[in-house]
Order: C-alpha cells, then structure tokens, then sequence
C-alpha cells in the first residue's frame, strides 16, 4: 500500500455555524465547500491546508456515528484520512495483514471520493479512512 499523504482531518463539532467562523477569523483559512452526507448523518465543511483538509462534521442525527461520538467524547478529531491510490485494494490489503475493518468495501464520501474505514481498536485508537478517486 502506498498512502500518498494525509487526505484530511475529521473533527467532530457540534455546530459548524459556531466552528466555522474559529477557522475563518482565527486561523484565517477559507470553508470552500458545505455537504450534508445523509449516508453517514452529518454536514461537512472543508477547509485547505496545503494538501490536506480539515473536515468539521456537525452531526444530523443524534443516533447517527458524530452524534454518538460527540455524546461519549464531547467535540474533537474524530478520524485521520489517507489518501490511497484505491481504496477496495488498500482495505483488503490491511484486512490481509489482520486489521479489523469497519467497511469491506468502499462507499462513496463527501467530495465523490472513495472511502472506507478501518476499526480503531486495531489502529491504536485512531479511526483510520482510506480516501481515492477510483
Ligand atoms: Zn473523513
């Protein structure tokens, strides 16, 4: 597997009205872009940092999974994304060497891309996504 560089950052907030204007004002980074993904319960707004973007996600549906992580963790970095050459091949090569996975095959994220998840407690408590465009 060859992980390219970091895709983005996903962090859990609770409102994006309240979370956007801390990366805009403070940090002086510019949200270009705003998507509900009903799929996974939760509206995103990305922001670029060279490569990698910071992905705020504001949770739809309490039961949904940033719901879930917010109520047990309060907000916070949620998930670390890889960006990989194919996300299928990258999953079942980590499943091969005895990682868990949440996603067995790849469903489609936010941005079009490709994504998939690997289980935290086989990533020292990181929630691992994979991210291509194929
Ligand atoms: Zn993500």
């Amino acid at each position: 597997m060859k992980v390219s560089h970091i895709e983005h950052i996903g962090i859990a907030v609770k409102s994006l009205d309240e979370a956007i204007p801390y990366y805009e004002d403070v940090l002086g980074m510019k949200c270009y872009a705003i998507e509900e993904v009903t799929d996974q319960k939760v509206k995103t707004a990305f922001f670029k940092v060279g490569d990698t973007k910071i992905e705020l996600l504001e949770s739809t549906d309490p039961a949904g999974p940033i719901g879930k992580f917010i109520e047990k963790k309060g907000q916070g970095i949620h998930h670390l994304a890889f960006a990989v050459d194919n996300v299928n091949e990258a999953l079942t090569e980590a499943e091969s060497k005895g990682v868990q996975l949440i996603d067995k095959t790849s469903r489609k994220g936010a941005e079009g891309l490709n994504i998939g998840f690997l289980h935290p407690k086989a990533t020292m408590g990181v929630l691992t996504e994979f991210c291509s465009e194929q």
